[in-house]
Parts: C-alpha cells; structure tokens; sequence
C-alpha cells in the first residue's frame, strides 16, 4: 500500500499524512480549502522540524518525507492511484456520505476507504459504496503523530481481511491498533464521552469547582489531563455532538449531555478553540486558569 489519500487537511488531516509520509507512502493530501492546505503543510514542517530536535528523524528524512506530500483541492484528481483512502474531513453525516459516493466513484476498484471519524456508523458510511466490504473505520489519536492508538473500526460488512491489512498497515507506522465492532461510539468515546459529561454534571450540580474536580482526576486516577481540560481541549461541540450520536444510538438516557454542556456550546463556548470554555485561553500563554463564569 504505497499510495494514500487523505482527505480533509484540519487537525486530524494533516497529522494522518505526516505520519503516512514520514514511514515512506506517497501522500495525496486534498482539501477543498487552498488555504487549509497551506497551513497544513506548514504545520507538518513545523512538527517534523520538532521531531528532527528531538532525534526522531533526520534533516534528509524530513525533506523526503515533506517531497512526498502533493496537494489537491478535488477529490477526484488525488484519489486515481490510491490504494488507501483516509478521510479526515469535517464530522458531518451527509458530508461524509457524499465524499464517500465520490470516493467509489473515482477510487482504483480494489482500493480501502478507511474514516477517521469520531462517532459516524462506519456501516452506514459503506451502505453507499459499492464496496462495503473494503469500507473500515481508522481512528487516529490527536496529535497523530505522537499518539499510539489506531481504533481500528469494523463496519457490519468490512471483511476480515481489509480489517487484517489494515491493522497490518497500522504497525509498519509504529501504531497500535485495536480492533472494535462498529456501536455507537466505538470504544474511545463510548467510555471517555460519558465520563467527560459525569465531570460536567459534577460541576453543574456544584459539587465541586472546575480546578477541584480536574485535580481529582488528575492525582487520584493518574490522568496526564483532568476530563473538563481534556473536554476543551477536544472542543466542547464535539464533546456535545458524541454525546448526542450515543443517546441517539443506543436510545439510553444515561447518555444524556448535560444541560450545562449543551448551553456553553450554544454561546459559542467551545474550549481552547474558541479561547473559552471551562479554561480561559490566551494566545501565547501556557497557564491553566479556570474561566471567571466557573470562579467561586
Ligand atoms: P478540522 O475541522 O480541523 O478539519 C476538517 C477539514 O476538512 C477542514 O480543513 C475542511 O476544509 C475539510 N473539508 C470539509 N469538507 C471537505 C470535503 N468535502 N473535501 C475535503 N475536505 C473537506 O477537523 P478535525 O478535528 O481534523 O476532524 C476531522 C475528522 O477526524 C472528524 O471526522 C473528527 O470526528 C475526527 N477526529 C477528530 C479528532 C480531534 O481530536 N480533532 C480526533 C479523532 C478523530
């Protein structure tokens, strides 16, 4: 499999196609946005100039790495020779569908297509391939390439050995895939979103602070981040719009999103990315200070 496209070149994107880059793929990076492209090429510059002052790879290394990304802003002219497809767009259901349809339209007969959504039912997803079989869920970890884990998603259809090749793929790229069923959720968020939502509901019912219920979680369960950091740093609508997928999906209301939640992100509260949300962000500052609407 020496020829990936990565579709969609936000956060998650670019992330995928360094790391497919870096371990020697040719790399087709397409975005609709010229200027998400840009950046996303300067971001994985940045990163690997990190990785060459960490000794992780060498200058040559970061140069052939960086040659083998070109970039697109159709899908159709990226995808002709893909072996594998890695969509990263915006997680959006009739997004996803339709660049799915145009994936099997355009993509080589025998070609993947994995997503790297958080939350979209990967069966649903290849409901409208003509190739279901050959459809599958990669769940990359943020920031990609530092993260270890690939959830790797089997859709009702996908076959065992597409699931095999690419939990295959996934080690020649230093990950550690897993292998789950394709539930609501999956198993990430299926376990982290409802413990994220119970830190809110804590909060929220004024059990404890912000900085109180993190530190617990952070000194008592050893987590490197507490669950409301860890919500804002995710981005706290798509927190909410995970949390809705599994009260949708599995029809339970424990997996209700808490009011609270639901009413910072309808005020534009969306975490680091918006500058506010449990945390109060400002550029160019690395302290960690609780947002004066959460001060007792
Ligand atoms: P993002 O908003 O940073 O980037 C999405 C990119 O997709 C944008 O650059 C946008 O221009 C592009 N895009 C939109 N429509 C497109 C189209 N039709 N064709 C090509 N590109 C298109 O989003 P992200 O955070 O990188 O998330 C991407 C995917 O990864 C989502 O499915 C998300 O659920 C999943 N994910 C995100 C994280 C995370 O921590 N951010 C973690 C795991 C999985």
């Amino acid at each position: 499999m020496n020829n990936i496209a990565v579709i969609g070149s936000g956060t998650m994107g670019n992330g995928i196609a360094h790391v497919f880059a870096q371990y020697g793929h040719q790399v087709a990076l397409i975005d609709i946005s010229q200027g998400a492209l840009d950046k996303a090429l300067a971001t994985i510059q940045k990163n690997m100039d990190r990785q060459v002052g960490k000794g992780l790879i060498n200058e040559t290394q970061k140069d052939e790495s960086l040659s083998q990304i070109k970039t697109f802003t159709q899908i159709k002219d990226g995808v002709q020779d893909a072996d594998l497809v890695v969509e990263a767009a915006t997680e959006n259901l009739s997004l996803k569908l339709d660049i799915f349809k145009t994936l099997d339209e355009y993509c080589p007969k025998e070609a993947i297509l994995a997503s790297n959504t958080s939350s979209i039912s990967i069966t649903r997803i290849g409901a409208v391939t003509n190739r279901p079989e050959q459809v599958i869920g990669m769940h990359f970890m943020n920031p990609v390439p530092v993260m270890k884990l690939v959830e790797v998603i089997r859709g009702y259809a996908t076959s065992d050995a597409i699931t095999q090749k690419v939990m295959d793929l996934s080690r020649k790229l230093d990950k550690s895939p897993v292998e789950v069923n394709d539930y609501p959720g999956f198993v990430a968020n299926r376990i982290l979103m409802p413990m994220i939502n119970e830190a809110i509901i804590t909060l929220y019912e004024g059990v404890a602070g912000v900085q109180e219920i993190d530190t617990v979680m952070k000194l008592g369960m050893a987590h490197p981040m507490g669950p409301l950091q860890l919500a804002d740093f995710i981005g706290l609508d798509v927190c909410l719009s995970i949390l809705r997928v599994l009260h949708e999906g599995f029809g339970n209301p424990k997996y209700a999103p808490c009011p609270l939640l639901v009413n910072m992100v309808e005020a534009g509260y969306k975490g680091a990315k918006s500058g506010e949300g449990f945390y109060k962000y400002t550029a160019g500052s690395k302290d960690l200070v609780v947002s004066e609407r959460f001060k007792k």
